[in-house]
């Protein structure tokens, strides 16, 4: 089984429940049903090592290790690590421990790299049938010879090379004997082909580079077209599903196999996804961390898995996405919010309450009895009866949010003012009766009173407040720094550009604001990075890993509501 834990219930492992099932769980499950490849399926999922995954990843993984269990099958994790000047075993780490996080586990760890010299024998295999040959053109010479699209390619002089010329030189190649950019192979397809990947392709190239798994062994390496469909058929794997714009690819993909005569795997294309509000090319990513916009790969503002998880993302939230926004085969846009809305979805069955302070004002409560504190019961979560209850401290000095009082209030501001009243969340009604201000004329404290009849939160005289709001006893209360983090980017689409623009040009410059004084409910001291919470009324929370007993970092995970698309559309 590809699924490790409890929280599937999306339609795995039935696959003839009632859910229309998408276009690419038709073609497998039809091929189950005629009994192709005696009813196996076997998928993989085929990162490049050369930076984290993210949530367009995501959308692969889910398909793929999903088919997999869905269909009694197995999924693959196929490190795609051709190119080594751009991969890295830190990438290989975090690739692994990303699927685990979402929930899954591969049938097999594989490496293109472990093939190379099985893809090396098959190009001898190739040249030896007159299908393959080394070109000796340089770059500009070879692209003069392409031709256009309405215009056939031209063969150079070395297409005509003998078997013996080509063995020669290719044995060559892969000897170290030429400096990079010398030769390169090329399969011997058809220079008028309409589709350009089939004039003749690259199948290796000469690059002396250390390779982070085969160190200095090869000095020639596979082209993807040329590794991809191999390495698929090496592992017997029937349904090879990738993103659209390998489609182009899919005629190379089977001329390859079908001149070597090997396991037919076959190629499927979905779409996508691509979401508002982010950029999800592992280039921009890059460019990101480089440029030190972000802290790192896993900054909570990035796309990554690993900045989600750090975000306060829970795999099951990224899954019920994945299953929401579902497979298609046409490019679209995916609303942010609606990523977002999964996660709140979850977060609210999961996530335990707690009262936070992020703003804090001082409220003196004049005819509290001095020096007396006592414990009020608070549930833990309205949607989980298991989840219990805790008890939160009161007493006569607490802090509530700023922002819940108003001076020169208008009728409907229904929080406090002077001379108005609301329920304290789990305690008591509360009146503030007088302010007390700086020198500035900025109010630094409020002086009120509380109806000791109204503990639990009603009044026995039958008298209605209209608000209820949070608070934190000041005696122990927990000090904290709140990290606030909003979009990454101000515009719907950041990749959509004019000519000359950046895209980093569009960065938020709010998407982290720093709050350095909350006051959190105690105990919140024992919370451990990765630990969720809801703040009553503010929104959704997870430990940072910055943080520490000292000083508890939290970030903010998302807010109650989509605020974004309010907010926005005033403009
Ligand atoms: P990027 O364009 O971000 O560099 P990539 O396609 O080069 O990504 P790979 O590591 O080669 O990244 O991708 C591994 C698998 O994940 C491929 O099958 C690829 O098609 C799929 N994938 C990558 N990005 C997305 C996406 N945005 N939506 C769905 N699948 C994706
Ligand atoms: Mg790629």
């Amino acid at each position: 089984m590809a699924s490790q834990d409890d929280s599937n219930d999306n339609n795995q492992n039935n696959p003839e429940q009632e859910k229309p099932l998408d276009f690419i769980r038709e073609i497998v499950a039809r091929d189950v049903a005629v009994g192709k490849h005696g009813g196996r399926v076997q998928t993989r999922f085929p990162p490049e090592p050369n930076g984290y995954l993210h949530i367009g990843h995501a959308k692969s993984i889910c398909l793929n290790f999903g088919i997999a269990s869905e269909f009694n099958g197995q999924c693959n994790l196929r490190f795609d690590d051709t190119n080594p000047t751009k991969e890295e075993a830190e990438f290989v780490d975090s690739i692994k421990e990303d699927v685990n996080w979402l929930g899954f586990s591969w049938a097999r760890e594989c490496y293109a790299s472990d093939y190379f010299e099985q893809l090396y024998q098959w190009a001898e295999e190739l040249i030896r049938q007159g299908k393959a040959y080394v070109d000796s053109c340089s770059l500009e010479e070879m692209r003069s010879h392409r031709g256009t699209v309405t215009q056939a390619g031209t063969a150079c002089e070395h297409r005509d090379r003998s078997v013996e010329e080509n063995l020669d030189l290719f044995r060559r190649m892969k000897a170290g004997g030429f400096p990079n950019g010398a030769h390169v192979l090329r399969a011997k397809v058809d220079l008028a082909a309409g589709n350009m990947n089939m004039r003749d392709p690259v199948m290796y190239r000469i690059l002396h580079s250390e390779h982070h798994r085969t160190g200095n062994d090869w000095c020639i390496y596979p082209i993807y077209d040329w590794a991809h469909g191999q390495s698929d058929s090496i592992e017997k794997v029937t349904h090879s599903i990738c993103t659209l714009e390998f489609e182009i690819h899919r005629p190379l993909y089977d001329w390859y196999i079908e001149q070597l005569g090997i396991f037919p795997s076959k190629q499927y294309e979905f779409a996508r996804l691509n979401l508002t509000y982010t950029v999800l090319s592992k280039r921009k990513l890059l460019e990101l961390v480089e440029g030190n916009h972000v802290s790192g790969w896993d900054d909570p503002r990035m796309p990554t898995l690993a900045g989600l998880r750090r975000r306060g993302y829970t795999p099951k939230s990224i899954r019920m996405f994945c299953e929401k926004i579902g497979v298609t085969k046409y490019n679209g846009m995916t609303d942010l919010a609606l990523l977002e809305n999964s996660l709140r979805e979850d977060l609210n069955r999961c996530a335990q309450r707690r009262m936070a302070v992020l703003d804090p004002l001082k409220v003196t409560i004049t005819n509290y009895p001095q020096g007396q504190t006592e414990l009020l019961d608070a549930v833990n979560n309205p949607q989980d009866e298991s989840a219990g209850k805790r008890e939160v401290p009161f007493s006569g000095t607490i802090y509530i949010e700023r922002n819940d009082f108003m001076e020169d209030a208008p009728k409907k501001f229904f929080r406090l003012s002077v001379g108005r009243e609301v329920r304290l969340r789990y305690a008591y009604f509360l009146k503030c009766e007088d302010v007390v201000k700086n020198e500035a004329g900025e109010v630094v404290e409020l002086l009120c009173t509380y109806d000791p009849e109204t503990r639990g939160g009603s009044a026995p005289d039958g008298r209605k407040v209209k608000a209820t709001i949070h608070w934190v006893c000041a005696e122990n209360a927990v000090d904290a720094q709140v990290r606030l983090y909003d979009h990454l980017f101000q515009i719907e689409n950041p990749n959509d550009l004019a000519e000359g623009e950046d895209f980093k040009e569009h960065i938020n410059p709010n998407s982290l604001i720093l709050v350095d004084h909350a006051k959190l409910e105690p105990c919140l001291a024992e919370a451990r990075p990765g630990d969720h919470f809801q703040f009553e009324r503010l929104g959704y929370f997870c430990v940072d890993r910055d943080s520490t007993k000292e000083k508890p970092v939290i970030n903010r995970t998302v807010t109650l509501r989509d605020t974004w698309a309010k907010a926005n559309k005033k403009k």
